[in-house]
């Protein structure tokens, strides 16, 4: 047997842990950083619904619940017309006329959120996707991260409720599209390029509609049960 004094026990060991170091340094490097993230599963939920729906008021109580990043194409366009840059410039006018600011723009947007978010538990879409182009790009973008759409929670409200609470809302905030005429406008516009997006995830089973009529913390009731049951 050989029998090694002190000083050379403290070298043999310490080289051991060094080749043991350098080959669980080799594991970690193959387990990167992406790999790491993917492996948690993301809660990504689209909030749909017309104009005056509650996706704002909704979207603010999800995310402070579940953790989520919250994504309004309409919070951040407003942003961009506030600060005057030439996106601003370019969407001010057709969102005055409660008209869909174009495909690229938006998509280009979320892509920017999605890219600087990469770590997050998931992100709750408000206002997006509003055409079926729009739906197809993000899950384009989500598959190239390798994450999907969880689920559509779709907000039902009658449109006169619809045209009474932005009507309120208007003369609160002062939002120029909050008067009658542009909020009939968009209504329509909803109806006609946005309502197909609900049927894009039905045929994903990804839809969930819920009754968006009643007090705020009801609806919300309705809707923490349906993410929590996505969210199993
Ligand atoms: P919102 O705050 O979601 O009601 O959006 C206000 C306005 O911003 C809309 O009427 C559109 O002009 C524009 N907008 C917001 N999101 C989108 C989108 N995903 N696609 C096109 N236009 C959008």
């Amino acid at each position: 047997m050989l029998i090694l004094p002190d000083p050379l026990i403290l070298i043999f060991n310490f080289w051991k842990l060094l080749n043991c170091t350098q080959e669980l340094s080799l594991y970690i490097c193959a387990f990167n950083n992406h790999t790491i993230i993917n492996l948690l599963k993301m809660l990504n939920l689209v909030l749909f619904g017309p104009p005056g729906s509650g996706k704002g008021t909704q979207s603010e109580k999800i995310i402070e619940k579940y953790e989520l990043i919250h994504l309004s194409t309409g919070d951040i366009l407003r942003g961009e017309i506030a600060n005057k840059t030439d996106l601003g410039l370019q969407a001010q006018e057709i969102m005055a006329k409660g008209e869909l600011v174009s495909d690229e723009i938006v998509i280009g947007m979320i892509k920017n959120k999605l890219e600087a978010n990469q770590a997050a538990k998931g992100f709750i879409f408000d206002g997006f996707p509003r055409t079926v182009a729009q739906a197809e790009a993000l899950d384009e973008l989500l598959k190239s991260f390798n994450h999907d759409i969880t689920g559509l929670v779709s907000l039902n409200v009658d449109k006169e409720e619809l045209i009474q609470r932005l009507l309120i809302r208007g003369q609160a905030s002062g939002r120029a599209d909050d008067k009658l005429e542009t909020i009939k406008k968009r209504i329509s516009v909803y109806e006609k390029q946005t309502a197909p997006v609900a049927n894009y995830y039905e045929k994903q089973e990804k839809y969930y509609p819920v009754e968006g009529m009643g007090g705020i913390d009801e609806i919300f009731d309705r809707i923490v049960s349906v993410i929590n049951k996505l969210n199993q």
